[in-house]
């Protein structure tokens, strides 16, 4: 989880800068869209790549009441780092961290008889109960237990465990599949398995404090499936779960990372001159290259290659040729704009820059991937913090 805010002395020459303010802003939104229900600030993959700790800190002063990682160290760091309150993690492995995160404090998801025996052992070394949420799989096929004898056993095997005073069952929770597409049959037919797998459980004598499944696309457009508790993620960073359920701005959200990098180079060149590996782009007339000291290794998609939009000097370019591991090339038509001119390559979008939706459409991927992948070379500089 890299941590790095201090504000750069000498020019940079990339910078991921995320604003806290707009962070803030996306989570108050959400929790009142959440309506009632609490609202978990998923902060896994250090934060979509926008930093987890500081995003934490800030979306639990926002109004978020718990923080949801997927792996058992993302969230034992944040508790290390001083994070307050509620931390689920949801994905153990046998074997794993199981006794630090229960010392640690952190709710574990159970989503296997298998688990319920390591979290029982791990809770006895540690002299104290884990708290733990049991995982159904409604209908996304990973993991979680199927409705059935599955669900029965592992509800058996965790009510026993409470008995003995190893666990205690504090979560009962699911996740869609098809959420961002709106009216798929799936998302009515999951809602409907929830409901029955959660009265089953309570039926056999499980009191859970919460019962959640929404994701940041069910949070904003079903209400349905809001239960006790949402866990957002994509959304508080600002960006849409699919362009197929509306743009940020349309749910009052707005991207909070801006990613850019300094013009390295400049340089005339005549027609037909290959650029960069391959030669993949051939310049069609005179005209100028400009170099941007970013690539594959700071999570530039290699699929960006000859497609992903880039604003130079207020005018939007398309890159030129190969993403190399460190460096890529954009066709400047002619125009001269001064060495170590700020590029955006992808930010809120209105100063016309791209927004990592574009980038996603241009490099055939999603925009989750665009922000997580910004590689650990990028400082990341925090802007209007609060918390
Ligand atoms: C990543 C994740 C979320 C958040 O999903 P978004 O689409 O980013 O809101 C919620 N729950 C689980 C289990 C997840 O893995």
């Amino acid at each position: 989880m890299s941590e790095t805010a201090a504000v750069p002395t000498a020019a940079m020459r990339a910078r991921a800068e995320i604003d806290l303010g707009v962070l803030r802003a996306n989570v108050q939104t959400l929790c009142s869209r959440a309506e009632g229900a609490a609202v978990m600030a998923v902060v896994k993959s250090d934060a979509y790549g926008h930093g987890a700790v500081r995003c934490a800190r800030e979306a639990l002063a926002a109004g978020a009441s718990w923080l949801g990682t997927t792996t058992a160290e993302e969230a034992v760091e944040l508790r290390a780092a001083g994070l307050p309150g509620r931390i689920l993690c949801w994905l153990l492995v046998p074997g794993g961290p199981w006794q630090q995160a229960i010392e640690a404090d952190i709710d574990v998801s159970l989503g296997g008889t298998w688990a319920v025996r390591e979290a029982a052992e791990a809770a006895r070394a540690a002299g104290r109960p884990a708290r733990v949420h049991l995982k159904a799989d409604t209908g996304l096929g990973r993991n979680g237990c199927l409705p059935g004898e599955e669900w029965a056993e592992l509800v058996a095997a965790a009510l026993r465990a409470e008995a003995e005073g190893l666990v205690r069952i504090v979560g009962l929770f699911s996740h869609f599949a098809c959420a961002d597409v709106p009216g798929h049959p799936s998302i009515a037919a999951q809602l409907t398995l929830f409901r029955e797998m959660t009265a089953y459980a309570e039926e056999q004598g499980v009191r859970p404090e919460v019962r959640h499944m929404a994701n940041s696309a069910a949070t904003l457009t079903l209400p349905e499936s809001h239960f006790d508790m949402v866990r957002t993620g994509i959304a508080m960073y600002g960006l849409s779960a699919s362009p197929a359920l509306g743009a940020p701005e349309e749910f009052g959200l707005r991207p909070v990372m801006t990613f850019s990098a300094a013009l390295a180079l400049v340089k005339r060149v005549p027609g037909g001159h290959g650029v960069s590996y391959g030669h993949h782009y051939v310049t069609p007339g005179e005209t100028t290259l400009g170099l941007m000291p970013v690539g594959y290794a700071d999570g530039i998609t290699r699929h960006a290659s000859g497609s992903s939009p880039v604003l130079v000097d207020g005018k939007l370019r398309t890159i030129a040729g190969r993403v190399a591991m460190d460096m890529f090339m954009v066709d400047l038509g002619g125009d001269e704009p001064p060495v170590g001119s700020e590029a955006v390559l992808f930010g809120p979008g209105d100063r016309g820059e791209a927004t990592a939706q574009d980038w996603a459409q241009a490099g055939a991927t999603i925009a989750y991937e665009v922000v997580t992948r910004v590689g650990t070379r990028v400082p990341r500089i925090y802007v209007n913090g609060a918390a």
